[in-house]
């Protein structure tokens, strides 16, 4: 089944990705068809380093019409498994940040796909806490009536 797109916002005015999507500023696309464009990131984390985005401007992932979602995300196993081969890369991250406080840093949803290697220098911090029990029931209530 396939999910209608609905009519797409129109570029924003100063969007490096909208520009990039108008072919204003070059880019080094990896992929293209009517929904999604991928690229090599310019400031790269890792050799390989490879951006996916909607080619309607959307800020964040929650703003995007589920098909459009459907349409970026499909193509991150397959760009994902060419980056790995052509960069012998062992393993690889799909990171997607939404909002400056997440580390959002371009305000076009975007998906990077980031090669890692053995020692390299990247890395999260990871600090896991424990899940309340009554907190638990609190989120699960609170989430889930909020699920459309
Ligand atoms: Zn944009």
């Amino acid at each position: 089944m396939t999910t209608a797109i609905p009519t797409p916002p129109a570029p924003e005015p100063g969007c490096i990705f909208c520009k990039i999507v108008a072919g204003e500023i070059p880019a080094y696309k990896l992929y293209e068809d009517e929904h999604a464009l991928a690229f090599l990131d310019v400031g790269p984390l890792s050799r390989g380093h490879s951006l996916v985005i909607p080619k309607a401007h959307y800020t964040t992932l929650d703003q995007m019409p589920d098909g459009l979602v459907g349409a970026c995300a499909s193509l991150l196993p397959r760009l994902g498994k060419a980056v790995v081969a052509a960069t012998g890369a062992p393993g690889w991250n799909v990171l997607q940040n939404n909002g400056p406080i997440a580390g959002q840093v371009v305000m076009h949803m975007h998906f990077h796909i980031i090669p890692r290697n053995e020692g390299d220098s990247l890395g999260y911090r990871w600090s896991a806490g424990k899940l309340d029990s009554q907190d638990a029931q609190t989120l699960l209530n609170d989430i889930t009536s909020r699920l459309n």
